[in-house]
């Protein structure tokens, strides 16, 4: 997975018409990917038909606005003594989830549980993280788990506060940004502040299932991603590609 010039680290690669082709085409354009599932179910579909794709490390996940019961998460739990790779899963407390917040969390907490405990400190697993007005819960689970110390967590779109930026810096966390949370002050603001090599891009592509996206679009949407952080730290685009790569292939790499 190392050695690609540009890496999304979360992308619903389920969600394009042609995931395979979007892959390939990816690849060929010298991008590399971390590719998220909202169920395990979903993985479990897509294993088989990304099983050759090189630049595809596909995670395992369980979307919290997919959790209605905390048993929701036996299936992946089981998933992940086998794949190393873990997402999209997390906490969502915005209104229109809030209803299933106690399951999502109960839920969170058993992946992390059992990511913690399957992780393998020379080839640790890797977490795609969401948390919508859940920093801190999410954080929190991440600490009690064990799942900071020994597995390699990423919040994708971070939208914390300050205090949590830092905190979950401290936890060892990196940070996914895509073109639209830079599109935000809040965003641009912690792409200038934090060390360099905590940062990583994504496109969270495509918006809907059966998108006609393709990995043009992908790779236009992380060259705007690469071009709003280095504006946001007055740094050159080339330097900061070449930075969220290595950070990538490190995150990636065993
Ligand atoms: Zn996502």
């Amino acid at each position: 997975m190392s050695g690609h010039q540009l890496y999304d680290m979360h992308v619903h690669l389920g969600w394009f018409a042609e995931a395979g082709e979007v892959a390939e085409r990816a690849a060929r354009l010298g991008a590399g990917m971390l590719a998220v599932t909202v169920t395990p179910a979903e993985y479990l579909r897509l294993r088989d038909a990304l099983a050759g794709e090189k630049n595809v490390a596909l995670a395992a996940g369980l979307h919290p606005w997919w959790v209605r019961d905390a048993r929701d998460a036996d299936a992946l739990c089981e998933l992940l003594t086998g794949v190393r790779w873990v997402g999209e899963v997390g906490l969502d407390a915005s209104p229109r989830h809030a209803a299933t917040y106690r399951s999502q969390l109960d839920a969170f907490e058993l992946v992390c549980d059992a990511a913690a405990r399957a992780s393998d400190p020379e080839a640790p697993h890797v977490l795609s993280v969401h948390a919508v007005r859940a920093a801190g819960d999410a954080l929190d689970v991440l600490e009690r788990t064990g799942a900071a110390e020994r597995c390699r967590c990423v919040l994708h779109w971070f939208s914390g506060t300050s205090e949590e930026l830092w905190r979950a810096a401290r936890l060892g966390c990196l940070f996914s940004m895509g073109e639209r949370a830079l599109a935000t002050r809040r965003g641009r603001e912690y792409a200038r502040v934090l060390p360099g090599e905590l940062l990583l891009s994504e496109t969270d592509l495509p918006p809907e299932r059966g998108s006609a996206l393709g990995a043009e679009d992908l790779v236009a949407s992380l060259e705007r991603a690469v071009a709003r952080v280095a504006a946001a730290r007055g740094a050159d685009e080339d330097d900061v590609r070449a930075l969220l790569a290595a950070n990538a292939g490190r995150v990636l790499l065993p």
